[in-house]
């Protein structure tokens, strides 16, 4: 089946590793990921070519452990590390599913991730496949949404998907503030001048300069992936 309204046909989607950790906030907790991967699914079978990054703070954040006193970039590769954790628990849910997968991961390990290889990746992608982006960047000093953004531009994606916990960008945090607004459109220099916290600086610039919009969303909404994709106004649009 192929949708034929749909405004996004080839898409990268950011999950936080927090996004598969359900209530406890770290981990992996199954059916979340089975919730998750249901959506997933649903924009797959709509014909969207689909790249996934996840990240890997629900088991190590960098920065975090850095300031705990470990070594910075040693804690950076155990978070990249993270990403390949997470990345091998959606590939089996998506599987299972019914999703053709591959895994590629930006460090090297064979015996369970393919390398991060642009072609191949595109190779997967125009195939069908779900392409997993684990490792992040390979680098330190460097976020998962940074990773996702430069998959996003080297999959020549048409959009990148920010799946979070709330329903796109506010004028302050609507977990602690209850007079937080929805923004529902804002350019990428307004996101970065008024450091409103959708991606990091270096994540923005790089969407910037290379005009990919954003589509800030709800994951634990049914359906607000397919939405977005379709150009629906859902979230938030950073143009
Ligand atoms: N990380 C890194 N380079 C990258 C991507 C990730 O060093 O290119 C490390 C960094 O320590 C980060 C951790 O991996 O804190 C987990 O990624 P992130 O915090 O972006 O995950 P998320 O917040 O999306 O769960």
């Amino acid at each position: 089946m192929s949708l034929p309204d749909l405004k996004y046909r080839r898409a990268v989607v950011k999950l936080s590793g927090e996004s598969l950790a359900g209530q406890r906030g770290f981990g992996i907790d199954p059916p979340v990921i089975e919730e998750l991967t249901r959506e997933i699914r649903k924009v797959h079978r709509g014909g969207v070519r689909l790249g996934l990054v996840v990240g890997g703070g629900n088991i190590v954040r960098g920065t975090v452990a850095s300031e705990r006193g470990m070594d910075r970039v040693n804690a950076d590769y155990m978070g990249m590390l993270a990403t390949v954790i997470n990345a091998m628990a959606l590939q089996d849910m998506l599987e299972r599913s019914g999703v053709e997968t591959r895994v590629m991961s930006a460090i090297r390990m064979e015996a369970l991730a393919e390398p991060y290889i642009r072609r191949r990746a595109l190779r997967h992608i125009e195939k069908g496949r779900v392409v997993i982006f684990a490792g992040g960047t390979g680098n330190p000093y460097f976020s998962t949404d940074t990773a996702a953004v430069l998959r996003a531009i080297e999959m020549e994606a048409d959009v990148i998907l920010k799946a979070t916990r709330v329903d796109g960008v506010y004028t302050a945090d609507p977990e602690t503030d209850p007079s937080a607004d929805l923004i529902e459109e804002i350019s990428y220099l307004e996101v970065m001048t008024r450091e409103l916290g959708v991606m990091d600086s270096a994540a923005i610039s790089l969407c910037k300069d290379n005009g990919l919009p954003i589509v800030v969303l709800n994951i634990k909404r049914p359906g607000a992936i397919l939405a977005a994709l379709q150009g629906e106004r859902i979230g938030t649009l950073v143009e």
